[in-house]
């Protein structure tokens, strides 16, 4: 019995299923690759509303002084400049699939047209950034995003790489949180390894979005703003907001595909998991693809780069994994595996390990928060499950000695949770996730509730992402 909402239409490694109807991406795929697509600069992204999100967006530490809820209003999204056709893609002429130009079926050149070789779709230079580069190649490429207080130019460092056949446009983008670190090696070893002889399609990362908070070893940006509430962002509003609109413009409306890699926030851990708005049939899609053993419905806050570029229709997942401000060996590994799995099914690279662990989906879930400040003290573990009612953990005042417990206000897994430490009322503890629902061997859903049809709890906006 299938529990989705939505037709499960992927094609997993390891488990066969319809791709003739796995949405957008096969799609682009059997088209002859990304010329296919219509980036999304006509159809612009929701309006910078990332500026109003932004004041709520982090439980416990993230408000405070510069919070950028307290601004003024950023003015209108007007969506990316320019058009698509300025930028002239050069694989324009690949979207035709040769097959439509065909000779009349029964006719002898059908017949020598089925027993000769398909036409190799056209396949030509790759235009981003004002750079060209050719099949085969890789770029290093610069995304200006600003100027410093001295003036000078800041850019971002972008990494290009163009395969030698059709494909699809995947991108990469790590520490748009500063202090994040897991994702920056994650995209760094991906980019750095990948065969470009063997690679179909484009791909593109871009490491570290947000060097300024890189720098200094800090979430935000120089004005405490966070940048993953501002996307896609304006040219002429705030930093962030023009920061964002950088990005957003610049490289992620070209891709058909992008993975965002975090970690948990200011002292937190998330057991590694991919976060995906599942209602979407191309983004269940990829979530699915990546292989993560934990992945968890979210529609995603906001003007979070995730959101803002689902709703620009580029199917979009976030990878998050580990702490803070570490560089964690086995959530690197997991999201290296998760990427070459996720690259292997959408066809950029020929696949070499189709084996893909069991799958648990959450279609739901809420940070529980504490109520007392002192010390807190953790009686659960990461991955833990819990019941409702279950002692998560405790906060100790120091001074009176009193104990505060913290219970589990629902049944499921503890996805991320803080670290022990000091804590005050109101601090988002645990993360836990809940409506389970299981991917069998058969590629079939299995579910241990049935599917409820909500919206989504309070909580889901203020998921520390
Ligand atoms: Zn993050």
């Amino acid at each position: 019995m299938r529990a989705f909402r939505q037709p499960l239409l992927v094609t997993l490694p390891g488990i066969r299923r319809d791709r003739a109807a796995a949405g957008l991406l096969a799609a682009l795929l059997a088209a002859g690759g990304a010329a296919a697509q219509a980036p999304p600069a006509d159809g612009s992204p929701a309006p910078a509303g990332g500026a109003t999100a932004a004041g709520d967006a982090e439980p416990g530490t993230d408000a405070g002084p510069g919070d950028p809820g307290s601004d003024a209003p950023e003015p209108a999204a007007e969506g990316p400049a320019g058009t698509p056709g300025e930028l002239a893609r050069a694989t324009g002429d690949a979207a035709e699939p040769p097959a439509a130009v065909g000779p009349e079926p029964g006719s002898e050149a059908a017949a020598d047209a089925v027993e000769g070789p398909p036409e190799p779709p056209a396949w030509g230079p790759f235009e981003i950034l004002g750079a060209r580069i050719e099949p085969g190649e890789k770029a290093r490429l610069s995304l200006a995003t600003g100027e410093s207080f001295a003036g000078t130019r800041v850019t971002v460092p972008v990494t290009a790489i163009h395969g030698t056949s059709p494909g699809a446009v995947i991108c990469i983008t790590g520490g748009i949180h500063g202090d994040e670190l897991n994702g920056v090696e994650i995209a760094r070893r991906v980019l750095s390894r990948i065969p470009h002889e063997q690679l179909r399609g484009t791909l593109i990362g871009i490491p570290i979005v947000n060097l300024h908070g890189f720098r200094r070893s800090s979430r935000y940006l120089p004005d405490r703003r966070d940048l993953n509430r501002y996307f896609p962002g304006h040219p002429r509003g705030s930093s962030a907001s023009r920061i964002a609109h950088a990005v957003f413009d610049g490289v992620v409306r070209w891709c058909d595909a992008l993975v965002d890699l975090h970690s948990g926030s200011f002292h937190r851990s998330n057991i590694p998991q991919v976060r995906a708005n599942l209602n979407d049939p191309a983004t269940q899609d990829l979530a699915l693809a990546f292989g993560s053993e934990i992945v968890v419905h979210s529609p995603g806050q906001v003007g979070t780069l995730r959101r803002a570029a689902t709703d620009a229709g580029i199917p979009s997942i976030t990878y998050e994994a580990g702490e803070p401000m570490r560089f964690q060996r086995e959530e690197i590994e997991r999201g290296i595996t998760g990427l070459r799995r996720l690259l292997e099914h959408l066809g950029a690279m020929p696949v070499d390990d189709p084996l893909v662990g069991p799958t648990e989906l959450f279609w739901s879930a809420s940070w529980i928060r504490v109520d007392e400040g002192g010390i807190l003290r953790s009686a659960v573990s990461l991955g833990q499950r819990v019941r409702t009612g279950d002692l998560l953990g405790i906060v100790i005042d120091p001074l009176t000695d009193e104990h505060a417990e913290i219970r589990s206000t629902q049944t499921g897994r503890v996805i991320g949770m803080a670290l022990d430490q000091v804590v005050i009322p109101g601090f988002a503890a645990y993360n836990v996730a809940s409506e389970r629902r299981r991917l069998d061997g058969d590629g079939l859903l299995d579910t241990d509730n049935p599917p409820v049809e909500s919206s989504p709890p309070e909580d889901m906006s203020e998921r520390p992402e």
